[in-house]
């Protein structure tokens, strides 16, 4: 196979990755975009987006074509369909980036593959996923949009426990449902749900699970189930918000940079430098990910900005 050399090879077409894209190839680097599927990742699932500042409102996938027609009038290339099985860093510093179909030579790789929320696996979890019917895995970007109606969240883990005292200030009731008594968060935050759930409107449900998701054309009721007693009950509810943990998209590396113990990439926050020198990370596949679209992409960013430096010396990876 023929090499295509590159200055820099940006690995996935989410919104860090073409925030990358955007100020690597701005910055006259020649640069690809590649993608296991087309560009977008989690945000392509994202109805409605109203926290990136100076846009009112926009869905995900209108989002993500106005960045790619950006990133391409500044000539970056973005090849959809094109899933990266192996990185080789060789003795003179230079990346190989192999797809099934090409080998790419690098200067540099921003490693950009995002993660997946994790999923609870129930019936309805899909089908109410997409288009506002009342699944979300994400408290923050969706909690507005459930004034004064009664949700369901699920998990015990620090990001369950933040997610719902944020989705008490909006609805009229959540109920927390968790699998066991204690919880995986940590006590500081613990103690402040269990004061918040003290004035009514949170409820939190121990030792059980929801087994189905219900409704027609959106979430209706979901179905609980007490794991102890095993007794079930339907509750009627305007949304689920399942907060159960992330799994970030790193399989493919294989070890060539560091990880944390759940996946995640290790890097240093200030530049992004991850393990391997010529090789940064930015978004929510990284450790420390605040896991939001405009930090994902102000991830990026700094990853494209940090790579110049790189490139005038390649000592300052150790610096
Ligand atoms: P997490 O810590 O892995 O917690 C996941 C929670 O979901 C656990 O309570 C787990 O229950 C529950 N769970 C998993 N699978 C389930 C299933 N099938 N059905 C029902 N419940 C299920 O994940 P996270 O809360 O998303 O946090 C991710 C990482 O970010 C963690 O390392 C966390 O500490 C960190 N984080 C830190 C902060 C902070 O420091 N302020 C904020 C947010 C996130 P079990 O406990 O029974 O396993």
């Amino acid at each position: 196979m023929a090499e295509i050399s590159k200055d820099v090879v940006i690995i996935g077409a989410g919104p860090a990755g073409l925030g990358a894209a955007l100020y690597s190839a701005r910055d006259r680097f020649d640069t690809v975009v590649l993608d296991k599927f087309v560009p977008g990742g989690q945000i392509n699932l994202t109805d409605r987006i109203e926290n990136y500042p100076a846009i009112g409102q926009i869905s995900g996938p209108d989002m993500i074509d106005a960045m790619v027609k950006q990133v391409t009038s500044f000539d970056a290339e973005i090849k959809n369909n094109s899933e990266v099985e192996t990185i080789i860093r060789r003795d003179d510093g230079l990346l190989e980036v192999h797809t099934d179909e090409e080998v790419y030579l690098a200067k540099v790789i921003i490693l950009t593959p995002g993660s997946e929320y994790r999923k609870l696996g129930v019936e309805g979890e899909e089908k109410f996923r997409q288009a506002g019917a009342g699944v979300s895995y994400c408290g923050t970007c969706d909690a507005p949009f459930f004034r004064d109606k009664h949700v369901i969240s699920i998990g015990g883990g620090n990001v369950a426990v933040e997610d719902t005292l944020h989705l008490a200030k909006f609805c009229k009731k959540v109920t927390m449902v968790h699998r066991r008594q204690e919880f995986r968060a940590t006590p500081i935050l613990v103690e402040e749900l269990i004061e918040e759930a003290k004035k009514g409107i949170i409820e939190i449900r121990y030792d059980s699970v929801v087994t189905s998701i219900n409704g027609s054309n959106k979430v209706e009721s979901a179905t609980l189930q007490n794991v102890k007693t095993q007794d079930s009950e339907i509750l009627d509810c305007d949304g689920v918000f399942i907060f159960v943990g992330m799994n970030p998209n790193t399989k493919f590396l294989n070890g060539i940079v560091d990880l944390d113990e759940s996946g995640f990439i290790q890097c240093d926050p200030r530049y992004l430098r991850t393990s391997v020198p010529g090789i940064f990370v930015a978004g929510d596949c990284r450790v420390g990910a605040a896991m939001q679209l405009v930090t994902a992409i102000a991830d990026g960013v700094v990853a494209a900005l940090s790579l110049k430096e790189y490139l005038r010396d390649p000592g300052w990876w150790r610096s």
